[in-house]
Parts: C-alpha cells; sequence; structure tokens
C-alpha cells in the first residue's frame, strides 16, 4: 500500500510551524489513542500513521529531507532506516506532547528515560564512477563504545541499585495549585536523571560513564544516484550511550569529488569537445570520457561550433530512480593561435574558394529568409 503524504495525514500545510503540527498531533493522538478504542485496528493504524508523521515532521533533519525526497528519503535505498514505530516509541513522546505525563497512565515503562548516544556524522568523499554505480564503503570512525571493562554498566563490581529517589521510575511528580484545580505535573528524577538506576561503584575506567573512545569500522551500502551534500544516516551506528542505552546515529555526508573533464548538471554530464576546423568540415570519429571508460562518437561532416551531441543514458541515475541522465557533448571548433607559413598560404587559397566565403553564405541565407517573409 501506497504510503499517505505526511503533511495530509496530520491535515496541515506543508508550511506548517512547530506548534500547528503538535496541535494537529495531538488532536490525532487523542482520537485514536487505543484506550479510546479497544480492538479497533484501523484506529489502532491511524495512531501510528500520525505518530509516524509527527515523528518525521517534528525534526527539523527529518523534515527537511522528506520535503526534498518524499518517502523515499525516509525509507531509502541501501538499507537506511528511517520509518517504523512501535507503540513504546509513540508512548515515550506524549511527555512532550501533552506536557505532563501523557494520559490514561500511559505505561509502566514509560517514565523511564532511555540514553541516547550522540549522533555522528562523517564525510564521505566519492568520485563519480560510485555516484553512478552506488557502492559499498567501509568507513573506519572515532566514537563512544561501550566501555569494556564494565560492559557498558558503568559500574566497577557489575552492581547497579534502583534509584531511590524515585523508586526506579526515573520521574519524580509534584502536584501544583493552579486556577483550575490541582494539576499533577511529571518531571525528570534529578537524581538519576531519568535512569531509574544508580551506580554506586563506578567503573574506574570510565568513570561510571559506561562509555570509552574507541574505533569501529562501519560498512555502509551508498545507493547510486546520490549527489554532492547528501546526507544519509545509517540508524544507531553513532556514538555508544552511557550506561547501555541506545546508540545515536551515524550521519554520512557525501561529498563530490571532480571528474576532471566532466562537468555535471544534476543527472546530466556536460563534455566540451575540442575539433579541430578540418575535422569539423570533413567529419571524424572523437573519444568522450564517460564515467564507465571511453566511447566513440561520429562528428558529422559540416558540424557547426556549439552543436550539442547527446549520449543517452551516460549520465548519472536518479536517486528516486526516475532514470537517468546524459552525456552532453558541445562541439567547439579549435581555432590555434599561431600559424608558420605554410598553414597561412593553405588557408589564403581555401579564402579564394566559394565554400569557404563566409559573407556570400550569409548573404544567401538573408536572400532566402527575405523571400521567406515575402510569401508568409
Ligand atoms: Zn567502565
Ligand atoms: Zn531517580
Amino acid at each position: 500500500m501506497a504510503k499517505r503524504d505526511y503533511y495530509e495525514i496530520l491535515g496541515v500545510s506543508k508550511n506548517a510551524s512547530a506548534e500547528e503540527l503538535k496541535k494537529a498531533y495531538r488532536k490525532l493522538a487523542i482520537q485514536f489513542h487505543p484506550d479510546k478504542n479497544p480492538g479497533n485496528a484501523e484506529a489502532e493504524d491511524k495512531f501510528k500513521e500520525a505518530a509516524e508523521a509527527y515523528e518525521v515532521l517534528s525534526n527539523e533533519d527529518k523534515r527537511a529531507k522528506y520535503d526534498r525526497f518524499g518517502h523515499a528519503g525516509m525509507s531509502g535505498a541501501g538499507g537506511f532506516s528511517g520509518g517504523g514505530m512501535n507503540m513504546d516509541d509513540i508512548f515515550s513522546h506524549f511527555g512532550d506532547i501533552f506536557g505532563f505525563g501523557g494520559f490514561g497512565g500511559g505505561r509502566s515503562s514509560g517514565g523511564r528515560r532511555v540514553r541516547k548516544g550522540t549522533n555522528l556524522r562523517v564525510k564521505v568523499r566519492l568520485n563519480m564512477h560510485d555516484m553512478v554505480h552506488g557502492v559499498e564503503k567501509k568507513l573506519k570512525v572515532r566514537k563512544h563504545v561501550a566501555c569494556d571493562a564494565c560492559s557498558g554498566t558503568g559500574s566497577e563490581d557489575g552492581q547497579t541499585s534502583t534509584c531511590p529517589t524515585c523508586n526506579g521510575r526515573g520521574q519524580v511528580t509534584q502536584v501544583a495549585q493552579t486556577f483550575l484545580g490541582a494539576m499533577q505535573s511529571t518531571s525528570t528524577c534529578p537524581t538519576c536523571n531519568g535512569e531509574g538506576s544508580i551506580v554506586k561503584n563506578k567503573c574506574r575506567k570510565c568513570a561510571g560513564e559506561g562509555i570509552v573512545q574507541g574505533e569501529e569500522v562501519i560498512e555502509v551500502q551508498l545507493p547510486a544516484g546520490i549527489t554532492d551534500g547528501m546526507q544519509l544516516s545509517v540508524s544507531q551506528k553513532g556514538n555508544a550511550a552511557p550506561r547501555g542505552g541506545i546508540n545515536g546515529d551515524l550521519i554520512v555526508l557525501i561529498e563530490e569529488e571532480e571528474h576532471p573533464d566532466l562537468e555535471r548538471h544534476g543527472k546530466d554530464l556536460l563534455y566540451q569537445l575540442n575539433v579541430s576546423f578540418p575535422d569539423a568540415v570533413l567529419g571524424t570519429q572523437s573519444e568522450i570520457p564517460t564515467v564507465d571508460g571511453k566511447v566513440k562518437v561520429k562528428i558529422e561532416p559540416g558540424t557547426q561550433a556549439g552543436k550539442i551531441l547527446r549520449l543517452r543514458g551516460k549520465g548519472l541515475p536518479d536517486v528516486n530512480g526516475y532514470g537517468t541522465g546524459d552525456i552532453l557533448v558541445r562541439i567547439n571548433v579549435f581555432v590555434p593561435k599561431t600559424i608558420n607559413k605554410e598553414e597561412r598560404k593553405l588557408l589564403e587559397k581555401l579564402l579564394e574558394s566559394e565554400n569557404f566565403n563566409a559573407s556570400k553564405a550569409e548573404k544567401e541565407r538573408g536572400f532566402f529568409s527575405k523571400m521567406r517573409d515575402f510569401f508568409e
């Protein structure tokens, strides 16, 4: 089934503000909440759909990517994960959406904060051949990895204990009196920073953080048709989180290595071909570089300077699969800056020849176009 447009799902315009998005999502989340629609699979789908749309559009990076590439930019070719949310993900956002503590009691695990590692950004330089065909790269990155001394727990003896302030809930609840009556608000536990547990005996190697600076070789599959400046995210390959949370993402920024001869214009490539004056007149065969080696093209007799030949399908593929570009060969007729005596003689002789008389050819063209004007 084709995915619906995220803006359409939330019923907002393409330039909706963060506040409008939140409002629209809040309305749908209440309408389709599973507690209100027990056993209604359709409502659950709508609930998940709205959550996914909000998850993407409320994130500046993801929204920009979605605006540019649509759903293809989210799930993407080549194993980049994006969508797919489970109920726990959805409920974990409710604190933010509803201000305090969600509603209907939420979930028993809902309050505890799972630490997330930071995203890691790496640049990858690609030549045109790799961009055309796609490529698998092994990237060696320096990043936070789980501490091997404590297996990422942060604890010297492997022991953690339940936080006494929040009893492991990760949150503390306060009741405040307002003009609307008693309002219950929930905030992150200050003792354990929302983790629900504390480490008494901190690991000496990582100072209780559970992470150390390390290195990892990460294989990434870069799909055909990517372009300079694109960012691809590889889920959970970024920095490890303190004390066993979720890894951040690895963001791969693509940089394009310029081709020595081919100039990129979107999917098309431009090549400037110098043809000698005699070859332009007599016709010849030339070799054109492509991203996959050279190809021969025929230059017809009487080829004019500025003419453009099109080599279909020799350009770059579209990352979303919308066809492949061409190589455009622009003919420049080479005019030498210096000549010797003998060459001068040959050229002067040509000047006397009728077919090489440009002003006469111009006059004839003028005459015929006047004739056309007359008869029209
Ligand atoms: Zn450690
Ligand atoms: Zn606590």
